[in-house]
């Protein structure tokens, strides 16, 4: 009797259970185990971020859900394992493009947050996502401008193009023309840094006199997204095995990294002048701003050049980065901000920018339009010259 009321239960369970399906056959979408705790009577998903056996760290979760009760409120329950991993304010999307905040509650290893569906589907992610697709759509939408030439000649080990997106004035002569290199999305959970370096782009496209004169004075190469594989794959990427992308630069195994490495070396001849590479704190660190590191300056004429640096975007943006950092080399691996440091001694400075998740220096959380204000502010603080 007791078997049969307990096949009895799985039935009904699998049946009710069963009205709520995952949405995941998109570029960048990560989830592990939602359908299966899906919980339909109390409107109730419970998720873990997926992971691969290349991957180590469960940060990112993108998916959408179905099938669940339009009547009440749903209930995400994300199960974490380290406090920096769950985001304070992830996003929910009811067409899977448009997305908005909510705020989560974390307790014991469960961060909850509630969305009252208006929709048949509901999306959710760690943040604003920002997929290869969506890179590949706005490169598109660069081509045949005066200003960009797009070099998409070169693949990730995944067989897919890595873009390299050359900005500037090519009617004046290059002969005296500064380089600046900025690259982004070395950690593939990293989402928020591709909107800083497409407020960059948007901004020396904008045809405001100031960047006219960038473009007439300074080659800005731009590689949006370095591990996009891991981007697609949906994973965190940070910390992945055998290494991190960005403790590759000394003897990279990485086909991305020796391309990169290479593009350097033969588009940077003359005239080298800064390096940029954009990341993201984690979604659940507490740094409420933006922070920046330069490698191994220690005080010296480079250093002076960063605060200078900084000190001009303050200008423009009304705050400076939370933390500017001086830091040593990191243990497990160099970085390309180091790497580009220690090689091209001529640089004005080298630095890694982190963007935060949280809450901005409006003391609101920041959002996509804040990202772009970043992108056009660091650009603004490069002086023409
Ligand atoms: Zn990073």
């Amino acid at each position: 009797m007791k078997l049969v009321f307990l096949c009895f239960s799985f039935l009904i369970a699998t049946i009710t259970n069963a009205q709520i399906k995952l949405v995941n056959d998109f570029d960048n979408a990560n989830v592990d185990t939602a359908v299966s705790v899906a919980n339909y009577h109390n409107n109730t998903i419970a998720f873990t971020p997926y992971l691969d056996k290349f991957n180590t760290e469960n940060v990112w979760f993108y998916f959408g859900v179905t099938g669940f009760r339009r009547d009440t409120i749903i209930t995400f329950l994300m199960d974490y394992n380290n406090n920096y991993y769950p985001p304070n304010y992830p996003v929910v999307s009811f067409n899977g493009k448009d997305f908005f905040n909510v705020k989560a509650i974390q307790r014991g290893n469960i961060n909850r947050f509630y969305v009252l569906p208006v929709s048949d589907t509901v999306y959710v992610s760690t943040g604003y996502p920002y997929s290869y697709s969506r890179l590949k759509t706005f490169v598109s939408s660069l081509a045949g401008n005066h200003y960009v030439a797009i070099d998409s000649s070169q693949l990730t080990q995944g067989g897919r193009c890595i873009y390299l997106l050359s900005f500037t004035n090519p009617s004046v002569s290059s002969r005296n023309k500064k380089t600046v290199w900025i690259i982004a999305r070395q950690h593939a959970f990293e989402s928020l840094s591709n909107y800083v370096v497409e407020g960059m782009m948007f901004y020396l496209l904008s045809g405001e006199e100031s960047a006219e004169e960038l473009l007439n004075d300074y080659v800005f190469r731009i590689v949006p997204m370095v591990d996009i594989d891991n981007v697609v794959a949906g994973q965190s990427g940070r910390m992945g095995f055998p290494r991190d992308f960005n403790r590759d630069w000394q003897s990279p195994i990485h086909t991305e990294i020796v391309t990169l490495q290479k593009w350097i070396r033969k588009k940077s001849k003359r005239h080298y002048d800064m390096f940029f590479d954009i990341h993201c704190t984690y979604p659940g660190g507490t740094s409420t701003n933006v922070f920046s590191y330069f490698d191994i300056y220690g005080g010296g004429s480079c250093s002076q050049n960063m605060n200078m640096f900084w000190n001009r975007f303050y200008k423009f943006a009304n705050y400076r980065p939370k933390i500017i950092v001086d830091t040593v080399p990191f243990a497990d691996g160099m970085s390309a901000d180091f790497y580009n440091a220690r090689k091209y001694k001529q640089l004005q400075f080298s630095t890694t920018i982190e963007c935060d998740w949280n809450v901005n220096s409006h003391g609101t959380v920041w959002q996509i339009s804040d990202f772009y204000s970043l992108g056009e502010n660091i650009l603004k603080a490069i002086p023409a010259k």
